[in-house]
């Protein structure tokens, strides 16, 4: 199943380790930026560097899907909203992200979403979930939605407190420690264990 989101909510530093790593501190309350549809790819579908930057880098993360309107809920309203996991990766180019105050253009490039299938609604409870990243197999991120700064039913309540969520909406929750860079010839997977995997090539952009 395909999922086509209005929108793709994210979540910036959500995770200690992570915002340590890029010299940042936790915020109080939670970040949100957004990725446009455009951004999307499946499954084996090549990520594209952009020429403008010479930084890209993957962030392999949680994704949400939303199964029913959400608007002004609680957190016990939005977990039974949840729909699906899906993993995700918020491929993002590091260098233009530190020149933008707006990240749009970092987080934004075509193939700078890729998604997996949607793997379901999570028996175990969500704080059991595992994301996995690797890169040409080599595991470079392993983390558990339990160490999250803000848990998943309250992100997702903040979010629809702030806009309305439609179903089909995708939400990234952060991404833990580890990020890195990727160039072309590269393969970059994330998985939630159990769930859900998205695996994608690294291409340059044909001249
Ligand atoms: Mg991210």
């Amino acid at each position: 199943m395909l999922v086509r989101p209005s929108k793709i909510v994210c979540v910036g530093r959500n995770f200690r380790e992570h915002a340590k790593e890029l010299g940042n501190d936790v915020p109080a309350e939670p970040l949100l930026f957004l990725k446009p549809p455009s951004a999307i790819v499946r499954d084996g579908d090549p990520i594209v560097l952009p020429a403008q930057s010479v930084r890209v880098e993957f962030e392999g993360e949680i994704g949400v899907v939303i199964g029913s309107r959400l608007s002004h809920a609680g957190p016990t309203a939005a977990l039974a909203a949840i729909g699906a996991v899906i993993a995700a990766n918020d491929v993002t180019a590091r260098d233009l992200q530190k020149k933008d105050s707006q990240w749009t253009r970092a987080k934004g490039f075509d193939s700078f979403c890729p998604l997996g299938e949607p793997g379901g609604n999570p028996a175990v409870g969500l704080e059991g979930l595992t994301v996995v990243t690797r890169v040409n197999g080599v595991e470079r991120q392993r983390a558990t939605a339990r160490e999250m700064v803000f848990g998943i039913p309250d992100l997702l309540s903040y979010i629809s407190r702030v806009m309305t969520l439609e179903p089909n909406d995708v939400v990234l929750t952060g991404t833990p420690a580890g990020v890195g860079t990727i160039l072309d010839g590269d393969e970059v997977e994330v998985e939630i264990v159990g769930y859900s995997r998205v695996r994608n090539p690294v291409r340059n952009r044909p001249a």
